[in-house]
């Protein structure tokens, strides 16, 4: 194929329903990708050298021989030791416990391997490929089903001593609020996170709140259903946004301070929301926080959307060097 220059990169993006597997060239431009089902073997290891053979497949149907590889990158999801590259039994990959994702595609392609946790990889996607693009002081916050985030700070990711920098998800909140996934109580992630709110919503939304209306039950009632309703104006919605609003400021205010960024983008949630919603009432509830040289940090919507899965892994790939 003409116009892919070697060496190569592999970026692999491991989900529970699907894995996203992304060919770099050596500019970082993004050449061809695939998405397969997530593979239920008997074991891990039979899942991984489905994986595996999907990727050399990939290449060769661009003529590509897969010694031009010279570095892969995995986004998958958390916990996982960085250090190690290994993953710690996914919630969503009960089967996966302790595998060792670095040294195991080490062996298989004989090249370096990084894996970073999906939060981390997305803020390197963004800061590579999207919204993040011409910064080198980035903070990402995922708002999707939960409160993910990822920090570049001078031009790196920033991984910590235990691989857990950035997990400003849970921070607190309210010490005494209701219990995290992670075993604290009232974390950011269960004032903001989709999953916590919907959770929330089934329980709070008034008969009359169009947002119920338009998801059609309790059970179905969620973000998106919200944010349509708040668009056409129900004060029920448009009151909970401007809670979420708050407690989002309140969290961005922490980031300001802790780390200064040029730019904070904003994953599923305040992209779904966008300007009126969420973006604009945002940057003034922080500005009013901040001391006057620091109001010039951008916040801004991911940009990505349904291409973060083909870059993520990539994005890692590329963060090696
Ligand atoms: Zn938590």
């Amino acid at each position: 194929v003409s116009g892919i220059t070697t060496p190569l990169r592999l970026g692999f993006d491991i989900g529970g329903t699907k894995i996203g597997i992304a060919l770099g060239d050596g500019q970082g431009r993004l050449c061809a990708t695939q998405r397969i089902a997530t593979p239920r073997g008997p074991d891990w290891q039979s899942d991984l050298v489905e994986i595996a053979a999907a990727a050399r497949a990939l290449l060769e149907a661009q003529g590509l021989d897969p010694a031009a590889v010279e570095a892969i990158g995995i986004a998958a999801p958390g916990p996982l030791d960085p250090e190690r590259g290994c993953l710690r039994k996914p919630p969503n990959l009960p089967h996966w416990d302790q595998v060792p994702l670095r040294a195991w595609f080490e062996d298989a392609f004989g090249v370096p391997v990084q894996v970073e946790n999906d939060a981390n990889a997305a803020a390197l996607a963004e800061w590579r490929y999207g919204a993040g693009r011409g910064v080198r002081d980035l903070v990402y916050l995922t708002l999707s089903t939960g409160l993910g985030a990822g920090v570049i700070a001078n031009g790196a990711l920033v991984r910590g001593a235990h691989g857990a920098a950035g997990e400003l998800g849970h921070l607190a909140l309210d010490p005494d609020g209701e219990l995290c996934a992670c075993g604290m109580r009232g974390c950011y992630e269960v004032a903001l996170g989709g999953a916590a709110w919907a959770r929330r919503l089934a329980h709070t939304a008034p008969g009359s709140s169009l947002a119920l209306a338009l998801a059609g039950s309790r059970e179905r009632l969620a973000a998106t259903h919200l944010i349509e309703a708040a668009r056409r104006g129900d004060a029920f919605a448009l009151a909970e946004l401007a809670r979420w609003n708050q407690a989002l400021a309140q969290l961005l205010i922490v980031v300001c301070y802790a780390l200064d960024p040029a730019r904070i983008v904003l994953g599923t949630i305040a992209t779904a929301a966008g300007e009126d919603l969420c973006l604009k009432p945002l940057r003034s509830a922080v500005a009013a926080r901040l001391w006057p040289q620091m109001r010039a940090v951008e916040i801004v919507a991911a940009a990505l959307g349904d291409e973060l899965p083909a870059r993520a892994g990539l994005a890692v790939a590329f963060a090696t060097d």
